[in-house]
């Protein structure tokens, strides 16, 4: 296959730049070495889109976040995924104010609107979970909340209705240059672009030494999260954050977009990049830390946990290069890359304009539209859906009430695995963590993909529940 564009990796900067190339007169493609987009960092994190203040202004991940924060409201509303403008507070315990001024100036030279301090009076109204001790907060009223999981989804799904070809299961192993086009090898196949683009994430290090370039080396910081039950809601209107640190934001209460409350995420430098474990000295850790913002806060609250891992470099800063003629390498993605990555799509498309010519699609498709969340709708929406499609009344998930219908189009829109499912339709994500509901499930997926039970897997090859 011989494309314009070849992208390696599927999170949230490949596959935005996917989305934002589908915008152009090219053939384009991606390669995912896991069974379905957004297995990798960008599953698991804490899903804020960042205002973007926390880091120096002079820095350009910092730049491509204050953009993709403006970037996401407009993208979110044409490809139909949440986007919770709820805001954010870092707060302030007494003899930290000074601290906070400093945040706000480096906000202003970004030119962050609606930056205030606000005093004790304030937050004992509108936070009255937050912590007696707090004496004051930078108010930033342009953070927000997304799921990750099913913002990727959504940016493949167009990318895809306009001509891109999403390959997963495609491990890249090999790479080289050959009368000046990118020829490159993976588990399935070789493909040849005039132009690559590595967005490996953990892995971005490794593919540029495929490619003979050498770049910062990538140290993952594992950071674990904690996920607190439904029944507590939201504990605070607004993200909280703690004075940030010199690694690390701190430990967080994120009200969700799902309407629960996350707490984390730890900071810790590690050496293996498959390490996703959770430990009890984190969890300790992060209810420690945690409770200093939110007292009420219970052990017993805590329903899941999860590991996610930062590919920082010693820069850090995002290195987004043309390092070589057609290979651009985007290194140590961390955070704020959630936040960057429609920004992020904008620049790798600016860069490299002097050379490639970007002729808008005619019939380009700019909308998308989501699954219908049967949970959220009123008794007469329901009724509508049933008598248009009976499938919409049989319940597969009791605890997020999940509808066979809305199974059935996770698969038709490419899901393939339980987890996959579960990110686009929240089956499993409730209390009883799938015990009710997956069978039902693979039910579904044996009929729709016609494979035997012991081809469904929750993640991909070696993660199958039946063995024969
Ligand atoms: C705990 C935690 C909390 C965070 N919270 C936030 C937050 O709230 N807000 C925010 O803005 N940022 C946050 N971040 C950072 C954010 O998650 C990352 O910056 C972002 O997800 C990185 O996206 P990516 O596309 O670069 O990498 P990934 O999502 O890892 O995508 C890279 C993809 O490349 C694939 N790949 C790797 N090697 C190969 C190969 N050889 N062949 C083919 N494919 C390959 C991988 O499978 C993967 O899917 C957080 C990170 C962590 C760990």
């Amino acid at each position: 296959m011989t494309l314009d564009f070849l992208i390696i990796g599927g999170g949230i900067a490949g596959t935005s730049i996917a989305h934002e190339l589908a915008k152009y007169d090219l053939t384009v493609a991606l390669l995912e070495k896991e069974a379905e987009l957004s297995f990798g960092v960008s599953k698991a994190n804490s899903g804020i889109v960042h205002t973007g203040f926390q880091s120096d202004y002079r820095q350009l991940k910092t730049r491509l976040a204050v953009r993709g924060n403006e970037l996401y409201r407009q993208v979110a509303k044409l490809l139909d995924f949440p986007f919770v403008p709820l805001g954010e507070l870092v707060v302030a315990f007494p003899g930290e104010r000074q601290a906070l001024e400093q945040i706000r100036e480096n906000g202003e030279k970004l030119r962050i609107p609606g930056l205030e301090i606000v005093n004790r009076d304030w937050l004992h109204d509108q936070e009255p979970n937050l912590s007696s001790e707090v004496e004051c907060a930078l108010l930033g009223p342009t953070a927000a909340v997304i799921n990750p999981y099913e913002t990727i989804p959504a940016l493949a799904e167009n990318a895809m209705a306009n001509g891109v070809r999403i390959l997963c299961e495609n491990e890249v192993t090999s790479i080289r240059n050959e009368n000046k086009r990118w020829q490159v090898t993976t588990s399935k196949g070789t493909y040849r672009a005039t132009v690559v683009i590595n967005a490996a994430g953990l892995y971005a290090d490794q593919i540029a030494r495929m490619g003979g370039m050498d770049v910062p080396a990538i140290t993952p910081w594992k950071g674990e999260e904690y996920l607190l039950d439904k029944h507590r809601g939201r504990l605070t209107g607004r993200v909280i954050f703690p004075l940030p640190q010199k690694t690390t934001k701190g430990t967080l209460i994120i009200p969700t977009a799902d309407g629960n409350t996350m707490i984390g995420p730890t900071a810790e430098e590690i050496h293996d990049r498959e390490d996703f474990s959770t430990s009890r000295k984190g969890k300790e850790a992060v209810l420690a830390s945690a409770r200093r913002l939110i007292p009420s806060l219970r052990d017993e609250d805590i329903i899941a946990s999860f590991a996610g891992l930062r590919p920082t470099t010693t820069e850090g800063d995002f290195h987004i290069r043309e390092d070589l003629e057609g290979f651009v390498n985007l290194v140590g993605i961390q955070s704020p890359g959630l936040t960057a990555g429609p920004a992020i799509a904008e620049y790798v498309v600016k860069m490299l304009s002097d050379r490639v010519t970007f002729e808008p699609k005619r019939d380009y498709v700019a909308k998308r539209t989501a699954i219908p969340r049967f949970r959220e709708l009123s008794h007469g929406e329901r009724n509508e859906l049933i008598r248009e499609d009976p499938e919409y009344g049989e319940v597969v998930c009791r605890c997020e009430l999940v509808t066979k219908r809305e199974v059935k189009e996770a698969i038709r829109r490419g899901a393939r695995t339980l987890d996959g499912i579960k990110f686009r339709t929240r089956c499993q994500m409730g209390r009883c963590h799938g015990s009710f509901c997956t069978m039902k499930i693979m039910t579904i997926m044996a009929q729709e993909l016609g494979i035997p039970y012991e081809a469904v897997t929750k993640r991909g090859k070696g993660s199958e529940l039946v063995k024969t």
